[in-house]
């Protein structure tokens, strides 16, 4: 079998769940969306089902397939997507934002008494969400639906920034719209759980810090662990070319390591030298990137042999170090973890 594997410590996931805990007294709704940032939503909830207070997801099928696994509220962070989906969330009794004033139609056809309604409001980061001017009318309107609860919300444009204004903004905006009502309310993810206390309010919704993808330095932990093996080793002549295009070209005599990953498997394409250690040596990537394979330099090294494995990143890695070598976000490298990639799940 190819030995291309992302190792998951699911005892981490409720580690960092009880850290988030020792920040905030706000109740945890566990971001899963996007197959839980790449992880497997369905092993993520069976893990930490006994430790949050709800879960959310975008799509409807994501909803469908962790309603298997958990019978606590699960929530469409983008409501429905056309008016028929109310459909399956009445069956499935999800709960349900509305961003815009169109999913407020026609509810009264649907049996929602098991849902929670989320209005989300547009506090200023412009993206989803009812402006301040329709807020007012969108409550009127949900008042006379017939849901379990209704809740505010809203979410932060900036909020791994401790500096940026806009949090401020943001915040005073959000207590200044809803402080007359006696509904729950909710504004933070990851970032605000720990730079922002005074936006934590009754439910938190932290996504990346429960995968330790971020935030380490507030304790997370990381969950993942990146491998795989290398599968075959050349001696490469000074002046021979290598790999796509030719684009790289040997200064002097070496040795290259062929490693069983690529973009293929998820990692982003890049065009500048990554750095990469193996065992404690620091080496660089050579030529363009591949679909299938990663090639490393490994100089006059010749400790390194077929079979070695090789971590993009590790369990004590900081995978911002990483991210930002190649210009993305931690984010984005653990949700783009492709389906080929072998998923080995620790206790
Ligand atoms: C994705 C998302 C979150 C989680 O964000 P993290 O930065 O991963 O904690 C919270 N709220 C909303 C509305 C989101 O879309």
């Amino acid at each position: 079998m190819r030995k291309t594997e992302l190792k998951i410590k699911l005892s981490n996931l409720t580690k960092n769940i009880d850290l988030i805990k020792s920040f905030t007294d706000a109740r945890i709704q566990a971001v899963v969306k996007a197959n839980s940032y790449g992880i497997s939503a369905s092993e993520v909830v069976k893990n930490i089902n006994d430790h949050v207070e709800s879960y959310s997801v975008i799509t409807l099928d994501e909803a469908i397939e962790i309603r298997k696994f958990t019978e606590k509220p699960i929530l469409l962070l983008q409501g429905v997507h056309e008016i028929e989906d109310y459909k399956l969330v009445s069956e499935f009794r999800f709960d349900f934002v509305i961003h815009s004033m169109w999913q407020l139609e026609k509810l009264e056809n649907f049996d929602l008494s098991q849902s929670r309604l989320w209005i989300k409001i547009n506090t200023g980061m412009n993206r989803l969400g009812l402006d301040p001017i329709d807020f007012q009318q969108a409550l009127n309107k949900a008042k006379e639906v017939n849901v379990a609860e209704i809740i505010l919300m809203s979410h932060l444009a900036s909020s791994s920034e401790v500096n940026d204004d806009m949090n401020k903004k943001q915040i005073k905006k959000f207590i200044e719209l809803t402080k007359n009502y006696n509904y729950k309310k909710s504004l933070s993810n990851s970032g605000a759980i720990f730079n922002f206390p005074d936006a934590h309010f009754d439910i938190v919704r932290p996504g990346i810090a429960i995968y330790g993808g971020k935030y380490n330095e507030f304790g997370t932990i990381p969950v993942t662990s990146l491998r795989s093996k290398i599968i075959s080793i050349r001696e490469i002549k000074s002046g021979s070319k290598v790999g796509y295009d030719g684009s790289w070209i040997a200064s002097e005599d070496c040795i290259i390591a062929y490693v069983g990953i690529g973009y293929g498997d998820g990692l982003p394409y890049f065009k500048t030298p990554l750095t990469i250690s193996i065992g404690k040596k620091n080496f660089q990537t050579i030529g363009r990137s591949n679909m299938d394979l990663l090639m490393i330099n490994l100089g006059q090294n010749r400790d390194i042999a077929v079979g070695d494995w090789v971590d993009i990143w590790g369990f004590n890695s900081d995978l911002k170090s990483l991210s930002d070598q190649l210009n993305t976000i931690s984010y984005s490298l653990l949700a783009n973890i492709s389906s080929r990639v072998t998923k080995n799940y620790l206790e």
